[in-house]
């Protein structure tokens, strides 16, 4: 054996030892994982991550859809193929009719989680949200359970309503409001938004409004999108951040990482395979050692996603919508069956999770 096979070895070795052990992987073991180890060992460390909050042949599942209420937008991200300028002919915001259409529609599927998505619309003022969300709750009660923006879009919410963070997450849930998740995060680099989304708030601002969020005692979420330009690094940090902000305020219910669809955006590109994408989900639960639930992305990778559960992830959605990412080359399939039948050959028992009625806290 030379030399360098039994470095390797030997360096593989200690980081299983830490996994095995329940002690952290630091930035540097991550790096040599991705660099060094095969596909099985990382499927390897994932899973002893994994067994330690879920039973091995165990995953979750929800039918949901994502709303994007509005497609008008001043953040001008270059990797969005979704928004319209305003003033720009194909703008639209839905009226609630519109969206109550949409929600009737996701409970004839079987489904009751609704995502709203949207951009950042300065026609739209606070009162059309807390108008749209305390609607819905009285329509529907604890029948469905909404999403209500993503972190992005209360940032900009906020500030247009001249709100601290504070006050509008206060108004938010006065109005019915349960969730903001962590979506609008990507890579959670300032490098990162400057090159790519110099509008869209920063890293920092980004968590001090999660914070708010989390203490005015509503829920949320992380995510991550992979697939542009990003960096080992900048990918390493934006885990790394998330770890820490989960370490200091308990309040991240889960974590999902989509891929980006390069297709009619400004900066293009060809998508990753889904074999690098399993990679990092593998990486994502070994190195986010304090976040229950890691989510891979159907909507993006389509049943092959599930092959994520071997690759650490325990949960995923089926979406029946969501403009964005189908403005920018995601195709959705309403055949569940087929897709969850694909999870049971895999060896895993999909149960559908709820996040409506209390039943589920995550
Ligand atoms: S990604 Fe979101 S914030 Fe950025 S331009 Fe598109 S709609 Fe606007």
């Amino acid at each position: 054996m030379g030399n360098a096979v039994v470095a390797c070895n030997s360096q593989f070795a200690g980081i299983a030892a830490k996994v095995d052990q329940g002690l952290r992987i630091d930035a540097d073991d991550a790096r040599w994982l991705w660099k060094n180890a095969s596909d099985a060992e990382l499927c390897s460390l994932a899973g002893t991550v994994r067994g330690r909050f879920h039973a091995p042949d165990s995953c979750t599942y929800m039918v949901m859809r994502i709303i994007n209420y509005t497609n008008v937008c001043v953040a001008q991200c270059d990797y969005c193929a979704f928004y319209k300028l305003p003033g720009a002919s194909g703008g639209y915001v839905l009226s609630h009719e519109d969206v109550f259409a949409k929600l009737d529609e996701l409970i004839a599927l079987g489904g009751d989680l609704a995502a709203f998505n949207g951009g950042f619309n300065p026609q739209l003022p606070l009162s059309y949200y807390c108008d749209l969300f305390s609607a819905i709750r009285a329509r529907y009660g604890d029948a469905l359970e909404f999403y209500a923006l993503t972190i992005a879009e209360f940032l900009y919410l906020a500030d247009h309503a001249k709100l601290t963070y504070a006050e509008a997450a206060t108004r938010l849930k006065e109005a019915g409001v349960r969730w903001i998740t962590g979506g609008g995060s990507e890579i959670l680099t300032e490098d990162f938004r400057s090159r790519h989304s110099k509008f869209k708030y920063t890293v920092a601002q980004y968590f001090l409004a999660q914070q708010a969020i989390i203490e005015a005692g509503l829920k949320t979420t992380a995510t991550m999108v992979i697939g542009f330009d990003e960096t080992l690094d900048e990918r390493l940090e934006h885990l790394e951040r998330t770890r820490r902000f989960q370490d200091e305020t308990g309040g991240l219910a889960s974590f999902l990482c989509w891929t980006f669809k390069p297709y009619f955006t400004q900066i293009g590109g060809i998508e990753i395979t889904t074999s690098e994408y399993l990679r990092h989900l593998a990486l994502s639960r070994i190195y986010l050692d304090n976040i229950p639930r890691i989510r891979t992305s159907v909507l993006t990778q389509n049943e092959r996603a599930l092959d994520g559960l071997r690759f650490g992830a325990d949960d995923f959605d089926l979406p029946i919508e969501d403009e964005v990412t189908q403005k920018a080359g995601a195709t959705i399939s309403l055949d569940f069956e087929r897709i969850l039948n694909y999870a049971r050959q895999l060896g895993y028992t999909p149960q559908y999770r709820h996040v409506s009625g209390g039943q589920q806290t995550s």
